[in-house]
């Protein structure tokens, strides 16, 4: 296949607007899965890990080969639920282009608008496909004005639904029906008359944005005259590649209706791998930028942004974007001064492989027999290496205490969970100091219940769950002050050491996630002596190692100033390792003097539940000591803004459920860390 002819895509969409379902029309369509899987029988295709069946999402970067009119789509599976935003980035990074879903009826919802931020950031084009058009209540045209209006999108309507089932292509002026069992008969007809009001209506829409790009299709427009279909899409193509314009079809995957038309659109108006501007690479150490031109013959270079365990082994996700690579080649880590060789490539696809000689630049390969590469690690020809911009975890913020059900699985666990923390650079692994106890931090509740069910399924152990553990940051709610004197015996074999010295430290607060600042530059006595450089470098890390823990539970610090501001020395005794105690003494003081304050995690909310419901929901949100900060109503749903502290939506899902009768939905994101 050549690379004009691949469509690397993502489908994104919030949670429930169809998805999965659409992306199953896309491979029955195209020959890629040979019955269609509905999402509730739990037999998608995409989905395959068994977990995510139970919980009907979809949350692995799998990507699945679609052969489509002598091209080839790659559908790289984006997951759907916000705990999971990290994977959803990654797949970002790597695609060429995106299909967003949304609800018909519900128009822009909150997740509609983090993949679509997302997809801006990595200046990804996008489809938009309207989809549920069966349901009572859609609305094509209340969908384009919600995108324009909450995405700040360039809604340019490109096939328009009609009220029976069929499909008006504006660029040709054609209507399609989709007939047989499954849709996958499409009859073309011209557009009958009483569709053309609703025809000529979006298609000057389309035309108006086709002549924006191109000045000769802009004269042809004003004077009416006939448009080719092929100018009309080249200027469409052209915005969309520039992210100028959002063309938008519609239909329903669930009803099999519009998924065509849809397929034709991304092999006329998404880019191939060839018309992406060039990825940013820089020199190791960061100094130097590099383009990294799409070119097979060039020094190799990729991104691996996935690793997933397969029948128990490592594989990698990798997508080349410069020079071929092949089974048995070394590559380098950047960064990470490592080389390692790739045993195999596979061709990607969900689940199945096929091994291949050679992959070349812009396409998306699986590597076996790499040890060390990690997700967002950038892999190189070791003869010329390069960096490109690594991919930021999130960090993790609650932790659950996780314990075997029997002691013999001990061992086990403790393996499964460094190769599980591998794969998925969000979740960490902690151990309690005092209890002993494991705790697994991660994204959020479901992120780890998720864990927690695949180590049980895949590997066999069985593990319980203790309670949710937050986790903190401290900081300082006023200044403080302490000196100290240090002055202690030491005994080293026969010989006795003196450690004397004094330091005094003051601590005082910075702004919220200021940081941490040290200042060490003290007044010295006696008066006319000097520090040596081991002498400095001791007072500094004393002062660091002070600054490590807060005084109140021993949680990270945050947002203090620190400054050494005298240092007493006493001859020969105020070694570095003296100055070192007393430093460390003198800003743990310090801190408690000021009195420590607890920062946890604060989470953005987004709660959409149905007018009747909002005055309980916003009760019951006030006593979550919520702060509100936003609320509006459209077709009977009510969307709340909000803020609220991440202890305190423990479980939350489930109240939500029981005080809307499982209609609410509720989306979060980790803000800050603050006073709760
Ligand atoms: P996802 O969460 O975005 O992956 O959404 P799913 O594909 O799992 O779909 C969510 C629910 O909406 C399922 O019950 C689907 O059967 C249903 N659904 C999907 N597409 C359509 C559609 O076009 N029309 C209707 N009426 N329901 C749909």
């Amino acid at each position: 296949m050549k690379l004009h002819e691949v469509r690397n895509i993502g489908i994104a969409a919030h949670i429930d607007a169809g998805k999965t379902t659409l992306t199953e029309r896309v491979l029955f369509f195209t020959g890629a899965s040979h019955k269609v899987g509905e999402v509730h029988e739990g037999d998608a295709h995409m989905d395959f890990m068994p977990e995510e069946r139970a919980h009907g999402i979809t949350i692995t970067t799998a990507v699945t080969q679609c052969p489509w009119k002598n091209h080839l789509i790659q559908v790289v599976d984006t997951p759907g639920h916000v705990d999971f935003t990290i994977e959803v980035e990654r797949a970002m990074r790597v695609l060429d282009g995106a299909v967003i879903v949304m609800d018909g009826v519900r128009g822009v919802e909150p997740q509609t608008e983090t993949v679509w931020r997302q997809a801006s950031r990595f200046e990804i084009p996008r489809l938009v496909f309207v989809n549920k058009m069966d349901r009572p209540g859609a609305c094509f045209a209340r969908a384009m004005e919600s995108l324009e209006r909450r995405l700040d999108g360039s809604p340019v309507p490109v096939c328009v639904p009609t009220e029976d089932n069929r499909v008006i292509d504006l660029v040709h002026g054609k209507v399609y029906s989709f007939g047989g069992d499954r849709g996958e008969e499409v009859s073309t007809t011209d557009v009958p008359p009483d569709l053309m009001d609703l025809f000529n209506a979006h298609r000057e829409t389309l035309l108006l944005a086709a002549a924006e790009e191109d000045p000769a299709l802009e004269e042809a427009v004003l004077e009416d005259e006939y448009v080719e279909p092929a100018a009309i899409i080249s200027a469409i193509r052209k915005a969309t590649l520039a992210g100028r314009a959002h063309p938008v079809f519609g239909g329903s995957a669930l009803r099999n209706w519009g998924v065509q038309p849809l397929l034709n659109g991304v092999l006329a108006l998404l880019p191939s791998p060839l018309d992406r501007p060039p990825a940013i690479g820089t020199s190791l150490d960061g100094e130097e930028e590099q383009l990294i031109e799409m070119n097979a013959k060039e020094p190799f270079v990729g991104l691996v942004f996935k690793v997933q365990l397969m029948g128990g082994r490592r594989h990698a996700f990798l997508r080349i974007y410069r020079g071929t690579l092949c089974p048995g080649d070394s590559v380098m880590i950047a960064g990470k001064e490592q080389t390692e060789r790739v045993a195999r490539v596979f061709d990607v696809d969900a689940g199945s492989t096929k091994r291949l000689k050679e992959a070349k630049a812009g396409q998306i390969v699986v590597l076996a027999g790499v040890r060390w590469a990690g997700t967002g690690d950038t892999l190189c020809d070791p003869s010329h290496p390069v960096l490109l911009e690594r991919i930021e975890a999130k960090e993790p913020v609650l932790g659950l205490a996780i314990e075997t059900n029997s002691t013999k699985d001990e061992e086990k666990l403790v393996g499964v969970l460094h190769k599980i923390c591998e794969e998925d650079p969000t979740l960490s692994l902690q151990e309690d100091e005092e209890t002993g106890q494991r705790i697994l931090k991660g994204m959020g509740e479901l992120h780890l219940m998720i864990v927690f069910e695949r180590i049980e399924r895949e590997f066999g152990v069985q593990v319980r769950a203790g309670r949710p553990h937050v986790v903190t940051r401290e900081t300082m709610g006023g200044s403080g002050q302490a000196d100290v004197e240090m002055d202690r015996l030491l005994q080293v074999g026969d010989e006795q050491i003196r450690l004397h010295a004094s330091v005094s430290a003051q601590t005082s607060p910075l702004g919220r996630n200021d940081g941490m600042t040290l200042d060490c530059a003290p007044s010295i006595q006696p008066s006319g002596a000097a520090l040596s450089n081991a002498q400095v470098e001791a007072l500094e890390n004393g002062a660091r190692d002070g600054m490590n823990a807060g005084p109140k539970e021993g949680a990270p610090l945050q947002d203090v100033a620190v400054k050494i501001t005298k240092v007493e020395l006493y001859g020969n005794d105020s070694s570095p390792q003296a100055l070192r105690i007393a430093a460390s003494q003198a800003v743990r003081e310090a801190l408690a003097n000021a009195g420590g304050l607890v920062l946890s995690p604060i989470m953005q909310v987004e709660v959409v539940v149905p007018d009747e419901n909002m005055g309980s929901v916003l009760g019951d949100l006030q006593t979550r000591r919520a702060t509100i900060s936003g609320q509006e109503s459209e077709m009977g749903l009510s969307t709340i803004l909000g803020n609220c502290p991440l202890q305190n939506l423990l479980g939350y899902t489930t109240e939500l459920r029981s005080l809307t009768r499982g209609r609410g939905q509720f989306t979060m994101e980790f803000s800050r860390f603050d006073v709760g």
